[in-house]
């Protein structure tokens, strides 16, 4: 809405100094129009470069904004990353604790298979020991007990050699039996062993598992970093980018404001030498001239910094040149009057405007041959007449010299 009443009122502005040069081209050579015209077009753009400097800050502002907000997002995923990192450590930790366990079971479990096979090894020795005596003495064997028992000097001889015979029989038999539990005793202890390596490994399994979630998370949370520092680096090149911009555009600026002091200046500057043109364009004759004489009311030898151009009262004046107005009112001697400033030091002067007569205000910029005012006698005057001067730098000079 802003923007498109700026745009209206520039537009209202350019049209109304269209118009004005339109009128002002029939007259005399207008520099100062030009002028006008330029310091509106540079009025412009300084009024662009403004709006693109306010816009160059938001959007520095917003980035600066935008890149503290992601800056905070940064520093929460790297508390995180932390957090699962001393995760992982404990977790790690917790591995080489459960790897020590299957690393000790194996050992126990290896043992055990030796104890084991050293105790089959007994078992079998043993049996084996076991089935040659009961060979000896029920298969093959029963000729040579035989002989022994029959090579007995008695029967309480024959008796305790059979007796001894029985007993190794026996304790062989208590022996297998023993070696027999043994065996599976150690078997057992094997199977519990190997139930707890199954255990230990399948803990072992369950941390390995849990360290790659977690390492998977790491590395999600690493890869989120990676973009906040990615986005942070672009913030900072928008901000860097709209600095340089506001740099730029704080230099077009400096350039345009120079230009308008310049043709500021230009635009006060009417008068760049020539005539000027006759002030009275209806019929009037010179009644007193410039340079010294007896003051007509005074009666002392004055100068008379001007000529005085007899009219009749009401008649028009108009501008020697264009210029700007400094005076317009009553200046004592003078009446009414009116001074116009043409720039390079040259002033002109129009006295005894008759009351009502003055047709511009101080600040006015008149054209050359622009009427300001109309003829009359006020102030220290003897009838109906123009004053005209001609200053330069402030010093009187005989306006004859400069009216064509
Ligand atoms: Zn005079």
């Amino acid at each position: 809405m802003k923007r498109s009443g700026t745009w209206k009122k520039a537009t209202a502005v350019t049209t109304a100094l269209l118009i004005a040069a339109t009128v002002w081209q029939t007259g005399t050579a207008a520099p100062e129009i030009e002028a006008a015209s330029k310091i509106s077009e540079i009025n412009k753009q300084l009024e662009a470069i403004k709006k693109q400097t306010k816009d160059a800050a938001a959007t520095q502002k917003s980035a600066e904004k935008e890149s503290k907000d992601v800056l905070a997002l940064k520093n929460q995923a790297a508390s995180s990353v932390n957090e699962i990192l001393k995760q992982l450590d404990e977790v790690g930790q917790q591995m080489n604790g459960v790897q020590k366990q299957i690393d000790q079971t194996e050992d126990d479990l290896m043992q055990a298979g030796q104890q084991l096979e050293e105790a089959e090894d007994r078992v079998e020795k043993r049996d084996k020991m076991l089935q040659s005596r009961l060979r000896l003495m029920y298969q093959n064997g029963v000729v040579s007990y035989l002989d022994v028992l029959m090579s007995a000097t008695s029967f309480t001889d024959f008796v305790d050699r059979f007796d001894a015979l029985q007993a190794i029989v026996n304790q062989d038999k208590d022996v297998l039996e023993q070696h027999k539990k043994d065996k599976a005793l150690i078997a057992q202890k094997k199977v519990e062993i190997e139930n707890k390596l199954s255990d230990v490994k399948e803990m072992y399994t369950k941390l390995d598992d849990y360290q790659t979630v977690l390492a998977e998370k790491e590395k999600t949370k690493e890869k989120l970093i990676a973009e906040y520092n990615q986005k942070m680096e672009e913030l900072e090149d928008i901000s860097e980018e709209q600095e340089q911009l506001m740099v730029d555009l704080a230099k077009k600026q400096a350039d345009l404001e120079r230009k308008k002091r310049e043709e500021q200046k230009k635009q006060t500057v009417f008068y760049t030498g020539g005539k000027l043109a006759v002030p009275l364009k209806d019929s009037y004759r010179i009644s007193s001239g410039f340079g010294y004489r007896i003051h007509p009311i005074y009666h002392t030898k004055k100068l008379h910094a001007g000529i005085d151009m007899a009219a009749p009262e009401g008649t028009s004046i108009y501008a020697a040149e264009g210029g700007v107005v400094i005076t317009a009112g009553w200046t004592s001697g003078y009446g009414n009057t009116v001074i116009l400033d043409h720039g390079n030091g040259l002033w002109t002067l129009y006295g005894h405007i008759r009351n009502g007569g003055i047709k511009v205000k101080v600040g006015d910029s008149v054209k050359r041959g622009e009427k300001i005012a109309e003829v009359g006698s006020t102030g220290n005057s003897t009838g109906n007449h123009l004053h005209f001067e001609v200053r330069v730098n402030g010093t009187p000079k005989d306006p004859t010299s400069y009216l064509k």
